[in-house]
């Protein structure tokens, strides 16, 4: 399954509830970005080039651990999280080289989990454009922004912008995207819609 939109939508909670739920495991695509920035930041790299930043990652390894990303087999949660972080992610997600790395391994990761609730910004359209079901979250800006109280709505909004007009992979709903506006919802009342929908369409295949 996958659940795109942009930041503040409640994807992470809906997705992580949702794997739980199906019994699938969780991807955080964000996530990987996040890590590759970091230590894109931590090895002093260009981050306005693709090649310095996919060279900088060369050597490390990303993986996840009960739903919690590991750089080189180290729990780096807490500092993917900072501000800092949060606007390198988006700074490096422009590049193609980068994405195309990122995507190849988050594609391999649910190959061998055997499938897998996966959230982001491009999962539905390039990473698992053969997802079973895509899910296209969107919210009013002002629940967006007091949803992510740890950035101001300048800060989001420039985010936002930089994420919907990248050249490469922009965030945009698939075609055949189930879109729902989460401004208004309870997480649990979109569980339950959600998880009905898997088993009508899915049935557990996938
Ligand atoms: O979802 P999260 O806020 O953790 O993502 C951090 C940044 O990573 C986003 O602002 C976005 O630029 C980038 N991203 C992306 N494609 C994804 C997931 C995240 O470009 N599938």
């Amino acid at each position: 399954m996958a659940i795109d939109g942009l930041a503040g939508t409640g994807k992470s909670t809906l997705a992580r509830t949702l794997a739980t739920r199906l019994h699938l495991t969780f991807l955080d695509t964000g996530a990987t970005y996040r890590g590759v920035a970091l230590v894109a930041m931590e090895e002093g790299a260009d981050l306005s080039s693709g090649q310095a930043v996919v060279e900088a990652w060369k050597g490390h390894q990303l993986g996840f651990s009960d739903g919690l990303l590991t750089i080189d087999g180290v729990n780096r949660e807490a500092a993917i999280r900072s501000a800092a972080a949060s606007e390198s992610a988006s700074r490096i997600a422009v590049h193609p080289e980068v994405r195309r790395m990122l995507a190849d391994w988050q594609r391999g990761f649910v190959e061998e989990c055997g499938g897998a609730v996966a959230e982001g910004r491009d999962v539905g359209t390039v990473v698992l454009p053969g997802a079973g079901l895509k899910v296209f979250l969107v919210a009013r800006d002002e629940v967006r922004s007091s949803r992510r109280g740890e950035v101001t709505a300048a800060e989001l909004a420039r985010r936002d912008i930089r994420d919907a007009t990248r050249s490469a992979d922009p965030v945009r709903a698939a075609e055949d995207a189930v879109v729902l506006d989460t401004s208004e919802r309870e997480v649990e009342e979109l569980v339950e819609e959600l998880a009905g929908i898997y088993w009508l369409t899915v049935g557990g295949d996938g």
